[in-house]
């Protein structure tokens, strides 16, 4: 089996993450793609999140049209930090014999030598490396191979790093909290029950 991970904040999940993970499932004939929101996440301790039960609940909504997407509860119902190793030597007691694909934006690939034990994670999984607006790809920190749009690969053996420059959604989480704080209509880049949910229950307001 083939599992592509994507893990992150997800306050509020948005059209970027999920066309990173319907990029990432095409190019690698992925047989599920796990969304793992963090409880808390060990990048981002400068301000206060949104609850974890919320992210989570509008991961649920915003993947439900998608058949092999899953929203994992791996990270949340620890109820503590997690660092990415530990979610992925889980995750492999969970699933023997899957391969993994940990999905990531440019901009998180940028500082990937500060996380914890990064160079163990580079023999856990292979990793997709999206392309974000504004965020560059760092070529010089492993090997890797550039994936073209519409192109279907097979998964190598040996763990390995891919590049897919192909993915343009110009939009975070962070945009969206201050957009809607403004007022403005998130419908552009939230799935609409997402939409719904944020609005329901003011998260952004
Ligand atoms: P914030 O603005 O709060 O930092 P975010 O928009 O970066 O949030 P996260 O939940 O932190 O969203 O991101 C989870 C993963 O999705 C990360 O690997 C990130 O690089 C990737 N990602 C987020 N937005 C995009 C995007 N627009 N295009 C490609 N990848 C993205």
């Amino acid at each position: 089996m083939r599992i592509a991970i994507l893990g992150g904040t997800f306050d509020p999940v948005h059209n970027g993450h999920l066309a990173a993970a319907r990029s990432v499932s095409f190019a690698f004939s992925i047989d599920e793609v796990h969304f793992v929101p963090a409880y808390s996440a060990p990048h981002k301790q400068s301000r206060e999140s949104t609850s974890a039960f919320h992210r989570f609940a509008m991961v649920a909504l915003a993947i439900s049209p998608f058949d092999g997407f899953r929203a994992s509860s791996i990270e949340v119902d620890s109820m503590e930090k997690r660092y990415t190793v530990d979610t992925l030597d889980e995750m492999h007691m969970l699933y023997p014999g899957a391969r993994f694909v940990f999905v990531m934006g440019t901009d998180m690939y940028q500082d990937f030598e500060t996380w914890k034990d990064y160079r163990r994670i580079l023999t856990l999984t292979h990793i997709a490396v999206v392309h974000r607006p504004g965020y560059d790809f760092r070529s010089d920190l492993a090997a890797h191979q550039v994936v073209k749009e519409h192109e279907q690969l097979d998964l190598p053996e040996k763990p390995s790093v891919f590049y897919l420059p192909f993915v343009e959604q110009p939009v975070s989480s962070t945009g969206l909290r201050d957009a809607s704080r403004k007022g403005a209509d998130l419908k552009q880049w939230v799935p609409p029950t997402v939409c719904s949910y944020i609005e329901r229950n003011k998260l952004y307001s």
